[in-house]
């Protein structure tokens, strides 16, 4: 049920709200936070709140920087944590030009209008993302490092096992603010967990993942613990990943099932498979933003590597999970949590859409396991890989129109020059491993 402007300003009354926060992202998805107090908030829910947008990653420049928040009222929060009598709310925003336009910057903007591109072919999109993290030992002050709480090996020795009473406490916490969790279980790396919530339309989606992440941090320093969503922290484990599972609806039905196609899926499904798979080397920029994104996509830890799909097998991209009827989906696995959530879905949908107005089949699927398969006979079957580094993927974003007019010239020109300078800062540092392998070498 939407809400609007009156029923927040009544919640956030009975609530004793003292505070709410703001919040919005900038393009790399990091969560922005304005806290304004409760003698503000008719202002603001009028979308009469300014901000200085330059000191914002990826916005605009200083001579520009004028910037308009407009809170939407579903995304009213409580923040459970925080005490009850002058309780903490948080809005999300979509932010305006001075001129009332949307800003072209705004990342939930740019989802919207893929939506709206999905929307005028009938379909609504549903997400349900799976998101992992490793929970980290902190210092005396506070400082990460690289320690678990459970040894590999030991951790049922240990009587409290201070990563899952952390995660107890962060399901919980989600479920205060409306989340409907589905599982939460430790994954297979020492110190890695992963919590499911349930599907949601996309925005929504993008909304809940951004809060997430926000949630699941909070609660781990609130019991000494380091939560990092960076997709491959130790070397030589699984690294984090972010599933998305997907699915298209129309006319109230999954228009990704059909009883009587093959594997009873409809034909817009193997579109949408094909369309993804086309893009799926310029979408790895952006579902994969990170230098380090590139150290989990590599043989041997469950992370995709080659581009392929199969109902069953878990080595390739895209899995079509068993479920059937409503629950019909398409799991893109290659996507970590160091995305930006609205950009990533923006090109995901846009890559599947892609594929339904141009008709895209998809190759066959491959049953067999891709990593045991020799060179030969990967390019035999015409199975690609993703990139293989950052670099790369940016090259490919390049080079496809369609992902880059999803995202609009404003966000990619900006994101495509800071990201080239991240890749260059990187490629000229010099690496422990470097010294390890030649300093005495050489
Ligand atoms: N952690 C794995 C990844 O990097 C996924 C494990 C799983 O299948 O849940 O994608
Ligand atoms: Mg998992
Ligand atoms: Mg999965």
């Amino acid at each position: 049920p939407e809400l609007t402007k009156e029923d927040v300003l009544r919640k956030a009354k009975d609530l004793d709200v003292q505070f709410i926060r703001l919040q919005f992202t900038d393009i790399f998805g990091v969560l922005k936070n304005v806290a304004i107090t409760i003698d503000e908030l008719e202002k603001a829910l009028d979308g009469e709140l300014m901000f200085d947008g330059s000191s914002i990653e990826g916005f605009v420049r200083i001579e520009e920087s004028d910037m308009y928040l407009r809170p939407d009222p579903n995304t009213f929060t409580i923040f459970p944590w925080r005490p009850n009598q002058g309780a903490v709310a948080r809005l999300i925003c979509d932010v305006y030009n001075p001129d009332g336009t949307p800003f072209e910057g705004c990342p939930r903007g740019i989802l919207k209008k893929v939506i709206a591109e999905a929307a005028e072919m009938g379909y609504t999109m549903n997400v349900g993302p799976e998101l992992e993290f490793f929970l980290f030992h902190t210092t005396e002050d506070g400082r990460p490092t690289l320690e678990t709480h459970d040894k590999a090996g030991y951790f049922d020795l240990s009587p409290v096992d201070q990563g899952e009473n952390a995660r107890r406490d962060m399901a919980l916490a989600l479920g205060q603010m409306g989340f409907e969790i589905e599982a939460s279980h430790h994954e297979v790396a020492p110190g890695q967990h992963e919590i499911d919530f349930k599907y949601a339309d996309a925005v929504t989606t993008a909304d809940n993942i951004v809060t997430f992440k926000f949630v699941v941090r909070t609660i781990a320093q609130r019991h000494g613990l380091h939560a990092t969503f960076m997709p491959k922290p130790v070397f030589g484990i699984n690294g984090s990943g972010m599933h998305t599972n997907q699915s298209l609806m129309k006319d109230g039905k999954n228009a990704f099932y059909d009883p009587n196609g093959k594997l009873e899926l409809s034909e817009i499904a193997y579109y949408y498979i094909g369309g993804l798979m086309k893009h799926a080397r310029a979408i790895a920029a952006i579902t994969n933003p990170t230098v380090n994104s590139y150290k989990r996509l590599v043989p041997g830890y469950e992370a995709p590597v080659y581009i392929a799909w199969s109902p069953r097998n878990r080595s390739p991209l895209i899995r079509v999970p068993a479920k059937r009827g409503m629950s019909t989906r398409i799991e893109l696995r290659n996507p970590d949590p160091s995305c930006n959530p609205y950009l990533a879905i923006a090109v995901m949908l846009k890559a599947g859409l892609d594929g339904i107005k141009n008709s895209i089949t998809p190759p066959p699927p491959t049953d067999r396991n891709i990593y045991t398969m020799t060179e030969a006979e990967r390019l035999e079957l015409g199975i690609e890989s993703l990139p293989g580094s950052l670099a790369e993927a940016l090259d490919e974003l390049e080079k496809d129109e369609v992902i880059k007019s999803a995202l609009g010239e404003h966000v990619y020109s900006r994101f495509m020059e800071a990201k080239r300078i991240e890749w260059d800062n990187y490629r000229k540092q010099v690496h422990q491993w470097e010294i390890d392998q030649y300093l005495t070498k050489f």
